[in-house]
């Protein structure tokens, strides 16, 4: 895998890539009948790199010098081409102002460390200057994560502010392989952190669809769920210990298997998306580089079914490391961006076709399921996983799905940037609930967004949301939402937050999380206090107060 270090400034991911359209030749007319987008022609492209202007940078020049002291020179950047690839992350609000050139606040210095004690020189500086610090992963958070947003006014005017690129903190320092765990640099992207791993035979397995563009401090800082996190877990399940440094002091956690030395520190940092310091190492769960990876297709009659499978799966404890149903409308999608088959394939798919209207499959599920291991325990865990699909009438679609989906999982990001080219609206929002509380959810949520969609001011009265579960556990699972419809011009971000709202209102009306991975950012944060009531918000805040008493650390941020 070709790793790129940043993306488009714009957009999503590799500036060489878009969106492969041209091997789906359904796709894009099936998005216009749904969205009822009447100019097919792009309408919003991004501007070009010579039409962006950034606000003019604010350095606070006593930081600067006493940094530009220690530091090398190809550690500290002021260049607007920095600044720019650094003012935003990778939300839909995000890019609709990138692709504007509407660039409303950028850092004003960017800087590399490449060690520990690089990032307690910086954090020691930053305190005594009052300067802001904005750790900075990937950049591929999709909450305003690592946008600037201090308003503090000092008698100085406003703060600089500084954005502390991890990307060159990107080393597996060392393999436990007795106790199976690894020291690895926060800043190590996920390709280059697996491929050290690999070498040596091992895996953290931790695969969120920006896998190769996030890193491992970003997935800490965020709480993320990579696609096997039901074999190996959430970011937090594989965390051992860490080393996060603060304004006012480093916090070190043990290396042990398990403690009862009071709360636990370590998920009281993860999450904590860079407002109490900067995670600069951490010790991780890692298990050997599986000998099996086995994906395959399968379809439901029902959303309903699909989940019933599932919660047998886990009932019996036979539980695949992956398993993603999609709704009907989510699948709806999936078939479309099949290129349609030729001769006898295509002959076939007919009968199969109609074999699965006349027997109850009318608004088929698409579920992907995921066998990951040694090559003993997966034949069990499948063969027997696969009778309890079957047993709720799982239609198998065979391996070759499982394989088409597994090549095309890191393409699907593009396609929001070639949407919004045809000035289209598209977001996600996600969110977990109990089984009890599940398809509840569900239906509300669907059934609110469509209602909403009727009464879209944009002229289409239309618009499309789909729903797939991609994370399960004991109690509950993961509820993934994406939804577009045509933007409503000048009324673009009214509109996009007005969405926003409505689903996360949704969610927690209805006993869901207000977020399961995406994190806070400041684009979730007015849904703090509801998710952990007024006490537990100003416990945060009190912790925040005591390692960060000058609100330095990316600030505006969850609270
Ligand atoms: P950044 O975006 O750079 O930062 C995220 C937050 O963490 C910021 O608040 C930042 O200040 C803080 N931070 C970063 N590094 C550190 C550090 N070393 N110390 C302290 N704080 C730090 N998320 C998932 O969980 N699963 C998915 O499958 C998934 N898929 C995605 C697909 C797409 C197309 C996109 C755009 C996003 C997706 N996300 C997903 C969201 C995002 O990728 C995750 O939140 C990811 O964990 C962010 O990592 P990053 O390195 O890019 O962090």
């Amino acid at each position: 895998m070709e790793i790129h270090f940043m993306m488009k400034w714009w957009g999503w991911g590799d500036p060489q890539k878009t969106f492969p359209m041209e091997d789906k030749p359904n796709l894009w007319s099936w998005v216009c009948n749904i969205l009822a987008l009447q100019d097919k022609n792009k309408i919003s492209e991004p501007v070009s790199r010579e039409q962006v202007i950034l606000p003019e940078a604010n350095i606070n020049q006593e930081f600067l010098s006493e940094i530009t002291s220690k530091l090398e020179a190809n550690q500290i950047y002021t260049s607007d081409d920095e600044r720019l690839e650094h003012a935003y992350g990778k939300s839909y609000a995000d890019l609709f102002y990138a692709r504007k050139g509407i660039i409303k606040k950028a850092p004003d210095i960017i800087i590399y460390p490449h060690t520990h004690d690089d990032v307690e020189f910086i954090m020691k500086s930053a305190q005594a200057h009052n300067v802001c610090v904005i750790p900075f992963g990937g950049g591929t958070n999709i909450v305003g994560g690592v946008d600037p947003r201090d308003q503090t006014m000092t008698a100085k005017g406003m703060r600089c502010i500084v954005s502390l690129d991890m990307k060159q903190m990107d080393k597996v320092i060392s393999i436990d392989t007795q106790s199976q765990t690894a020291i690895i640099q926060a800043g190590a992207l996920g390709p280059i952190l697996e491929s050290q791993l690999c070498e040596k035979g091992w895996s953290l397995g931790h695969y969120p669809d920006s896998f190769e563009f996030s890193t491992l401090g970003g997935w800490l800082a965020t709480r993320s769920a990579g696609m096997q996190s039901d074999a190996y877990g959430k970011i937090e399940d594989m965390l051992v210990s860490l080393k996060m440094v603060t304004p006012t002091g480093t916090v070190i956690t043990r290396t042990t298997p398990a403690s009862s030395a009071g709360p636990d520190l370590n998920r009281f940092i993860v999450g904590s998306e860079g407002i109490l310091g900067v995670i600069t190492e951490a010790t991780m769960r890692i298990h050997k580089s599986p000998e099996v990876k086995d994906y395959r297709g399968f379809l439901f009659p029902s959303f309903e079914k699909g989940v019933e499978a599932i919660k047998e799966c886990i009932d019996k404890n036979w539980i695949p490391s992956m398993i993603r149903l999609q709704d009907e409308f989510e699948s709806q999608l999936a078939f479309n961006m099949k290129s349609p088959k030729k001769g006898f394939e295509a002959l076939i798919q007919k009968q199969v076709k109609k074999f699965l209207l006349a027997t109850g499959y009318q608004k088929p599920c698409i579920m992907i399921v995921g066998f990951e291991g040694d090559l003993k325990n997966t034949q069990v865990i499948s063969q027997e996983a696969v009778k309890i699909l079957k047993k709720h009438r799982a239609f198998s679609l065979g391996k070759s799905v499982g394989k088409t989906w597994s090549k095309d999982k890191f393409n699907i990001p593009y396609l929001r940037d070639y949407m919004m080219d045809y000035a289209v609206m598209v977001d996600v929002a996600e969110t977990a609930a109990v089984w009890s509380k599940l398809l509840n959810v569900y239906h509300k949520t669907i059934e609110e967004m469509k209602k909403r969609f009727a009464e879209e001011d944009n002229g289409t009265g239309t618009g499309y949301i789909g729903c797939h579960i991609s994370h399960t556990y004991h109690t509950g699972a993961c509820l993934y939402f994406t939804y577009a419809t045509k933007q409503n011009p000048n009324k673009e971000m009214e509109q996009y937050y007005g969405y926003k709202k409505l689903i996360t209102d949704t969610f927690l009306k209805n006993g869901a999380t207000l977020t399961h991975h995406h994190a806070v950012g400041y684009e979730h944060s007015p849904w703090m206090e509801t998710e952990v009531s007024a006490t537990g918000l100003k416990a945060l805040k009190a912790v925040k107060d005591v390692l960060d008493p000058k609100n330095i650390c990316n600030p505006g941020k969850v609270l």
